[in-house]
C-alpha cells in the first residue's frame, strides 16, 4: 500500500473520531432523565400534600391549608 493511501486513511480517522464522539454525546444527552430534587420538596404535616418549595422560603407553608411543612424525605 502506498504512503498516500495511509495518509488518506489517517486523515479520515482524524476526522471521524471526533465526529463519532460528538454523535455519541448527542445520543447520550437526549437520554438523560430529569429528576426533581427531593431537597426542594415539602410535605404538609396536616394534609400530607407534597409540593415544590420556593427557592428562598425560610419557613414554607402548605399552599392548601397553610400548615407547617417538613422536607419530603423526613419521617415526621
Ligand atoms: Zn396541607
Amino acid at each position: 500500500m502506498q504512503l498516500s493511501n495511509w495518509i488518506l486513511i489517517y486523515s479520515l480517522a482524524i476526522l471521524l473520531i471526533p465526529l463519532a464522539g460528538y454523535v455519541l454525546f448527542i445520543i447520550r444527552d437526549g437520554n438523560i432523565a430529569w429528576e426533581l430534587s427531593h431537597t426542594r420538596l415539602g410535605r404538609c404535616t396536616s394534609c400530607q400534600r407534597v409540593f415544590l418549595v420556593k427557592r428562598h422560603a425560610l419557613a414554607p407553608r402548605c399552599p392548601r391549608c397553610h400548615a407547617v411543612t417538613v422536607t419530603y424525605l423526613s419521617k415526621n
